[in-house]
């Protein structure tokens, strides 16, 4: 293999350069990026970097130093607009091509889109020029901020915008947030820390269409008729994995890059890491898979088939009004949901925390804390050793 192209410029393509370089591949490293910004890390955007807390250059992915000892070719900037049949080709969007012997595939996710989402004041959150314009308009005084969907993103920024002194109403269309990742009775308890830290929470009903005046949002109106007035609107509503650009390849889509557990595509000299790969069947959309599949991926690509599969445990954390929820392990629906340390007030996590876990037929499938870290450490690491010890099939 004389040449990578690694198509995505991001945490998941980062460390797959670092793991290039790491397992001894020393021929021409292509990264190829659609943003023109140096690689970023993407959590702070809705947290510290909001509040002004943080700063970009505490964003930074690699130092100047690492970025030399990468030895890569940066196409910053510019867009993947295609890969050709056998994966060899890499069409860019300003028409210039780069033949390849392997391709790293690390597109990421965008954030989904509301309907007449035109409006000046209404966001997404998904990028450091996303960051940048919320950022600016939050600074300009108090505002009336409706954040719809109260998942990560509308939690999490819902939590910054009330730090920063803003009216803020989160809408989720479901009768609670979150339940798809942490069930339905952990989802309650963490529903309450939006009343905690000042944001008011509106579920069980969607939003009809946005107002707006003089090409500025106004109010947002929901499906049962109320108009909530809104000066700043934020829609975390979802993500949608960036494969449009592999349409015409050989590639199998289908919400998102479809993967044996090695991260390998049907091509075996194609692999998908990240946001956008969809892994043995599932697609994670956290920080740490898209840091722990590239290895895996790396030492396929370069062996030219599968010899090792992805088998961490997922995990991700969210901080929310002054909290720190973690959460590793797979839940289901039924599993049952056990307090293991800590307390439940009326209103939500006592002082100081809990540590709870997911069981089902006597084993422990997940566990999840609210400021409890050192317990679930401990608690995540006994999953991570189950999991090792349990041989998944390679196909
Ligand atoms: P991305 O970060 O989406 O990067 C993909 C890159 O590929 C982008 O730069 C994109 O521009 C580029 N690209 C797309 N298409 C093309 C193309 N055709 N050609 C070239 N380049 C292309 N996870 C957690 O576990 N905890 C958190 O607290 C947390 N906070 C988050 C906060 C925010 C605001 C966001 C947006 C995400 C957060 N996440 C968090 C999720 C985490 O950041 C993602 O899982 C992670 O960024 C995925 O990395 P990735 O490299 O796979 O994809
Ligand atoms: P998300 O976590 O999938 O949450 C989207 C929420 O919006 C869900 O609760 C969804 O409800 C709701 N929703 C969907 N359509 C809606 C509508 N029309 N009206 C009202 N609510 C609606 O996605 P996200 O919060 O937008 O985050 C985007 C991506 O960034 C995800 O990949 C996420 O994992 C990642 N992220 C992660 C973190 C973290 O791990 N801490 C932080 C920020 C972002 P239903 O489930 O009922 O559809």
């Amino acid at each position: 293999m004389r040449t990578v192209t690694v198509v995505g410029a991001s945490l998941s393509g980062v460390y797959a350069a670092r793991e290039l370089r790491a397992q001894g591949f020393d021929g021409r490293l292509v990264i190829v990026g659609e943003e023109p910004h140096r690689p970023y890390d993407r959590p702070p955007l809705s947290k510290d970097f909001l509040t002004g807390k943080a700063d970009e250059e505490d964003l930074a992915l690699a130092d100047a130093e690492e970025t030399a000892g990468l030895d890569a070719e940066w196409l910053l900037g510019v867009r993947a607009r295609g890969l050709d049949a056998r994966g060899r080709t890499v069409l860019l969007g300003d028409g210039r091509t780069v033949s390849t012997d392997g391709v790293v595939i690390a597109t990421g996710a965008s954030a989904r889109r509301l309907p007449g989402d035109a409006l000046m004041g209404v966001h997404t959150l998904r990028t450091l020029d996303d960051a940048r314009v919320l950022r600016d308009e939050l600074a300009d005084g108090p505002r009336h901020v409706v954040v719809i969907g109260g998942g990560f993103i509308g939690a999490e920024t819902a939590s910054s915008c009330t730090a920063l002194g803003h009216d803020v109403t989160v809408v989720e269309a479901a009768s609670l947030p979150l339940v798809p990742q942490l069930g339905p009775e952990m989802a309650a308890v963490c529903a309450t820390l939006h009343r905690r830290g000042g944001a008011a929470l509106v579920t069980g009903t969607g939003v009809a269409r946005l107002h707006g005046r003089a090409g500025g949002v106004t109010g947002v109106e929901l499906s049962d008729g109320r108009v909530l007035p809104a000066d700043t609107v934020i829609v975390g509503i979802g993500a949608t994995p960036n494969t449009g650009w592999t349409a015409g390849s050989t590639l199998r889509l289908h919400d998102g890059v479809l993967c044996d557990d090695g991260c390998v595509t049907g091509l075996p000299q194609v692999v998908a890491v990240g946001d956008v790969a969809r892994v043995g069947g599932r697609r994670v959309e956290h920080w740490t898979s898209a840091t722990e599949q590239p290895r895996v991926a790396v030492r396929n690509l370069l062996a030219g088939r599968t010899v090792e599969s992805v088998r961490s445990v997922p995990y991700f954390w969210s901080d929310q009004y002054g909290a720190r929820i973690q959460f590793a392990g797979r839940r289901h629906d039924g599993d049952t949901v056990r307090l293991t340390e800590g307390a439940l007030s009326e209103d939500g996590p006592a002082e100081g925390g809990f540590l709870a876990v997911y069981e089902r037929d006597g084993r422990t499938t997940a566990v999840l804390s609210v400021d409890r870290p050192r317990p679930f450490t401990r608690a995540r690491r006994a999953l991570m050793r189950a999991a090792s010890e349990v041989q998944p099939t390679v196909p």
